[in-house]
């Protein structure tokens, strides 16, 4: 049907379907196996789902407080502070979200305006810049370092001018698997001391973290929790993405502003679910043993792919793994990728997707959150390449 007004003027001119709806859908087309959008293909623990149904039953349906129910934002402070030494009143400063892209939303709008600069290191993921430019701001885009996805500090200083609003960090990153030291946070905190930049913190992979290393989540950094929304989602922790489940801790003040917007984007978010969460926080056993359970599937994946022409650095953390493929083709990787996904029957997502200017280096970026066996198919067919 044509629209009636013939004129509508994008806000975001530039922006398509995201790239994971892009390949999931092309990937679903082909019967490939799917390690493009980033999701488990296993179930989750079927204690959280009967946990569910048992509230949804006992008829906890209706909308939850605003800002969440009290005993989850309650078991989320008792984790922020044994876990990062940090106090969060669960009444004033936490706020359970629908997902993590529905906190970083509502963060960024809350407190964004016409004009102001955003700082986002790329690659990064695809929901920032939007959200941004949503709200009439600019996006100022810090490229990692290749080939080892580091941030450079000096690049940073550089761009930071009066109108730099918002520093958005992503640790452990989506997509390189890059994780922030204790160096980098260092560095943030001197960077942003004595000026009035918030800093959006996208913690969501913090219990997806390899090889001894330690979450710097900026919660341990009290002259950065100060400036920073920090965000998390209980899907990625505890396998169900579906469920778009996900929360943000901030200082009263900020929290303040973010629950003014996020009472008008959704309300409030799922009962039952809610409910849920904090019966099974009460057991930290399963996120502490997270970092192991992918550990080995980072593993796996990369003994199943050692003898193929793909290149690899393992990732730090996230369930993500890039590969080059400068040994197989010159393609650009957006074809590259969907020839995989077409021939070979394996999807994955081109890193150029998490670049603005679509900076293409021969990378793809795969998810490694599969059982053993869907891993072990894909890296065979990865192998005949
Ligand atoms: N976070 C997921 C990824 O990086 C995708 C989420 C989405 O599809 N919006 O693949």
């Amino acid at each position: 049907m044509p629209a009636y007004p013939s004129q509508i003027k994008s806000k975001l001119p530039k922006t398509g379907t995201s790239i994971f709806s892009v390949m999931s859908a092309l990937a679903e087309e082909h019967k490939a196996i799917n390690l493009s959008q980033g999701f488990p293909d296993f179930l989750c623990d079927e204690k959280l789902i009967s946990l569910v149904e048992y509230y949804m039953r006992k008829g906890l349906n209706q909308y939850a407080p605003m800002p969440g129910i009290l005993s989850l934002r309650e078991a989320i402070a008792a984790k922020a502070e044994n876990l990062y030494g940090a106090k969060y009143n669960p009444e004033k400063e936490i706020t359970i979200t629908s997902g993590g892209t529905e906190a970083i939303y509502a963060a960024i709008t809350s407190v964004i305006e016409a004009d102001d600069e955003v700082i986002i290191f790329e690659p990064a993921y695809d929901c920032y810049a939007p959200a941004v430019e949503l709200n009439g701001a600019r996006a100022i885009y810090v490229e990692l370092t290749t080939p080892s996805y580091e941030i450079n500090w000096n690049d940073v200083k550089k761009l930071i001018t009066q109108r730099t609003k918002m520093i958005i960090i992503n640790t452990p990153h989506n997509p390189t698997g890059m994780v922030m030291s204790a160096q980098d946070m260092k560095q943030l905190q001197k960077l942003t001391q004595n000026t009035d930049i918030i800093i959006l913190s996208d913690e969501v992979y913090e219990h997806i973290i390899f090889d001894g290393a330690d979450h710097q989540s900026v919660m341990r950094y009290p002259k950065l929790a100060e400036r920073s929304f920090v965000i998390f989602s209980f899907g990625k922790t505890y396998h169900n993405t579906g469920w778009k489940m996900g929360y943000c801790l901030a200082p009263e003040e900020l929290m303040r502003e973010m629950r003014k917007a996020h009472q008008f984007i959704v309300f409030s978010t799922n009962t039952p679910f809610q409910y849920a969460f904090a019966d099974m926080m009460k057991d930290p056993s399963h996120y502490l043993n997270l970092r192991k359970f992918y550990e080995e599937k980072r593993n796996l994946f990369l003994k199943l792919i050692a003898d193929s022409k793909f290149k690899a650095k393992p990732a730090s953390g996230s369930y993500f793994q890039m590969l080059g493929y400068k040994g197989i083709s010159n393609e650009k990787d957006t074809d590259f990728a969907v020839r995989l996904t077409k021939e070979i029957g394996v999807a994955s997502i081109p890193s150029s997707a998490f670049y603005h200017h679509a900076v293409d280096r021969k990378m793809l970026r795969f998810c490694f959150a599969k059982s053993d066996e869907t891993l072990e198919r894909a890296a065979e067919r990865l192998r005949s390449v």
